[in-house]
């Protein structure tokens, strides 16, 4: 599992689902999804901290190979 946590304190885990898409990738979850939502944008993926209301932008660079 893959954790995300906040500078409040607030956390969650990322857990994968055991489905994978046709390139093998699993898909992911969130594990409480009151403690962090998330947008897809364009190029960016935004989560935002439930509790202190706080985002956070991971933007894309490059695709993969
Ligand atoms: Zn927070």
């Amino acid at each position: 599992m893959m954790v995300l946590e906040c500078e409040c304190g607030n956390r969650t885990g990322l857990f994968a689902t055991g489905d994978r898409d046709e390139h093998g990738r699993e898909f992911i979850e969130l594990e409480d999804d009151d403690r962090f939502g998330f947008e897809i944008g364009e190029d960016s993926v935004v989560f935002r901290c439930s509790f202190c209301g706080y985002k956070y932008r991971l933007k894309q660079y490059a695709p993969f190979e």
